[in-house]
């Protein structure tokens, strides 16, 4: 993708002057930087530079936000966005590894200048034999982020990739076949491999990417969640928004949808045993020490991310499982 945004925008602090204000601007037609001073405008967030039609001083390219408003990137004082990227998917004997690199530039609102511009590189290695999706992010060739995906209660990943701007857009919208393709053949291969060592057949990993949000986040996220919680069903609606937008009550619900497991309890060792374990609900069952019982089973495969609370009505109920089954029925109630 050569271009991922008609315009960059960011402000600059150093010139602004009374209700005057200065932005930066990256014209991705002809690679122009340039900046302007603007009138102020109130709005409802508050006053804001009036600069709803802009020209490229050097290629004349006429921008209006109103009519490109999606394609517009609006950074942020410390923002990065890609002007750039490739993405490319490749194949090993135990895992596949997703790549995405480019140019990308950087907003400093104190900078003298303008933008940063820098290299960026981007692996997701999703491995069988590990059974971990490790994202690394690297800037000028420096690894400066690395982390497990499998923890699908840190929420990083959708701060931290550029993955996050391939949202429904114009521009992206011309490549959106070509992300479905790259998902489809992640799945495929990731399942086949998964079922060659595990010795069971892997349910589909399938989740869709929601009409606002990225194509590639929330179904890299399930696959990821699933190379660890291999035998589950895939992240529901309610709980990727629950997680990702920290929506702790839906709609006319009760408390039982608050999640007692957060990123730090699903550390590195935890993941370990469960992905080492005979199943998934075993190893959750032996990380809370659980006693691995049909009644207990049950309720932590309906709602393996209440793990800690199941935890809490057993030790009330001491053990004895009667008691539980109905405490645990009347919470649920
Ligand atoms: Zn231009």
């Amino acid at each position: 993708m050569p271009k991922l945004f008609y315009l960059y925008e960011g402000g600059l602090k150093s010139l602004n002057n009374g209700n005057k204000f200065t932005n930066m601007y990256h014209c991705s037609s002809c690679g122009h930087s340039f900046k302007s001073l603007w009138d102020g405008v109130g709005n409802y967030y508050g006053v804001r530079p009036n600069d709803q039609i802009i020209y490229c001083p050097k290629c004349g390219s006429r921008f209006t936000e109103v009519t490109q408003k999606n394609d517009f990137s609006f950074m942020a004082d410390g923002e990065y966005s890609p002007l750039s990227m490739r993405i490319c998917l490749e194949e090993y004997k135990d895992s596949l590894r997703l790549t995405l690199s480019g140019k990308e530039i950087v907003c400093d609102e104190d900078s003298e200048y303008m933008f940063h511009h820098r290299l960026y590189k981007e692996t997701i290695s999703f491995n069988v034999a590990q059974r971990t999706a490790i994202y690394k992010r690297y800037i000028n060739h420096k690894l400066i982020i690395n982390y497990n995906l499998c923890n699908i209660f840190d929420t990083s990943f959708g701060r931290d990739t550029n993955l996050k701007f391939l949202n429904h857009r114009h521009i992206t919208s011309i490549y959106a076949g070509d992300f479905k393709k790259i998902l489809k053949l992640l799945r495929e291969r990731l399942s086949k491999k998964l079922e060659s060592k595990l010795k069971f057949k892997i349910k589909s990993m399938y989740v869709c990417h929601g009409n606002k949000g990225s194509y590639f986040i929330k179904p890299i996220l399930n696959i990821a969640y699933r190379l660890a919680f291999t035998d589950l069903n895939n992240l529901s609606v309610i709980d990727y928004n629950y997680i990702y937008r920290k929506y702790p009550f839906y709609y006319g619900s009760a408390d039982r949808n608050f999640y007692d497991l957060d990123d730090a309890y699903l550390s590195d060792e935890r993941l370990k045993i469960i992905s080492k374990a005979k199943d998934t609900i075993s190893g959750l069952l032996e990380i809370a020490n659980l006693p691995n019982k049909p009644a207990i089973r049950r309720l932590v495969k309906d709602k393996p991310f209440l793990l800690l609370r199941h935890k809490q009505i057993y030790t009330i109920a001491q053990g004895n499982i009667d008691t539980f089954n109905n405490i645990n029925n009347c919470l649920e109630f």
